[in-house]
């Protein structure tokens, strides 16, 4: 493990001081960090107060958060619930504005460029540091923990793996994982410019062995691993004259569940999208089930995607 340790350089606020803690063979770079998970909390935090009934966290508040909101913090971080209002309807990834807010808060938030958001944000802070951000610091650096033991043992392994399976490659440097409590609808999403990963620290199916390859599929949103998905997903849609939007999703995650069992060397692995029941859904299931019928034969990337849609296609 390699610490990084103080970037005092980078650090823009004088109230925290920036740590990263960099994997074992240096793919990933794990931020727990106040203002991104205070911007997190934020988000989710102000969907609540606006009693907004369709949540977009996977994981709404939780109880013990729910019962940290005072009064007196409800006074403090009123102005979030001003600020927020334009960007709390859209979502955390597909929204250029709202995924700018996170971009900027990495280096804290003297970058944030909306005036209300980075005046709130820096409002609410000293209350949030003294009432959540404990046990939300502590879920980021277990997970962290978590996520370390497995790259120690499996990081060389997986990576070859993952990137040999979606014939891509790594980028040069390390991408920047931050641990916040609550992540996006789906527990964890990507940026793609530049690479990062944002995962829910109080997300329980990120427990366990899901964790680790969460984290290898939240990479596979990025760069060339990216490409050579949508590439191989669309060519083999085209050719078999089927459609589905979401199929180069259901190749990544089967990639990333064979990669997994693979490399921890254990064939009874259940992947992630079978355990929770992604794989089982109307949708999804003819393609899952061939793609795990037929992956086994061989071939390039795209001809293991392309054999999985004919199968599919032969099925219907
Ligand atoms: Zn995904």
């Amino acid at each position: 493990m390699f610490v990084v340790g103080i970037v005092s350089l980078l650090v823009t606020s004088p109230v925290f001081s920036q740590d990263s803690v960099q994997s074992p063979d240096g793919l990933f770079d794990f931020h727990v960090d106040p203002w991104v998970s205070l911007h997190h909390f934020a988000y989710h935090y102000v969907r609540e107060e606006e009693r907004l009934l369709k949540l977009r966290g996977r994981v709404p508040l939780t109880e013990d958060d729910r019962r940290l909101i005072t009064d007196e913090f409800r006074a403090v971080c009123a102005p979030l619930t001003v600020a927020y209002r334009p960007y709390i309807e859209r979502s955390l990834l597909f929204d250029a504005n709202t995924r700018a807010l996170t971009k900027a808060l990495k280096w804290g938030p003297s970058g944030v460029l909306d005036d209300d958001v980075r005046k709130a944000l820096e409002a609410c802070m000293p209350a949030y540091r003294e009432t959540f951000w404990p046990r939300h610091k502590e879920a980021g650096v277990r997970l962290r923990e978590h996520l370390l033991r497995q790259l120690k043992l499996y990081e060389t392994r997986m990576a070859d793996r993952f990137a040999r399976m979606l014939e891509g490659s790594w980028p040069g440097v390390p991408i920047r994982v931050d641990l916040t409590p609550y992540a996006n609808w789906a527990g964890a999403y990507t940026d793609d410019s530049p690479p990062h990963i944002s995962i829910s620290s109080l997300d329980n199916e990120f427990s366990g062995r899901f964790a680790f390859e969460i984290l290898f599929h939240e990479s596979g949103h990025t760069g060339s691993f990216a490409q050579s998905l949508l590439r191989a997903a669309n060519a083999a849609l085209e050719a078999t004259a089927l459609e589905n939007e979401r199929f180069w999703h259901y190749v990544l995650f089967h990639v990333s569940g064979v990669a997994t069992a693979d490399a921890i060397g254990d064939s009874t692995y259940v992947p992630f999208a079978n355990a929770v029941g992604l794989a089982q859904t109307e949708d999804a299931e003819a393609y899952y089930r061939a793609l795990e019928e037929t992956w086994d034969a061989g071939g390039t990337f795209s001809d293991r995607v392309l054999r999985a849609a004919q199968k599919v296609r032969d099925n219907e």
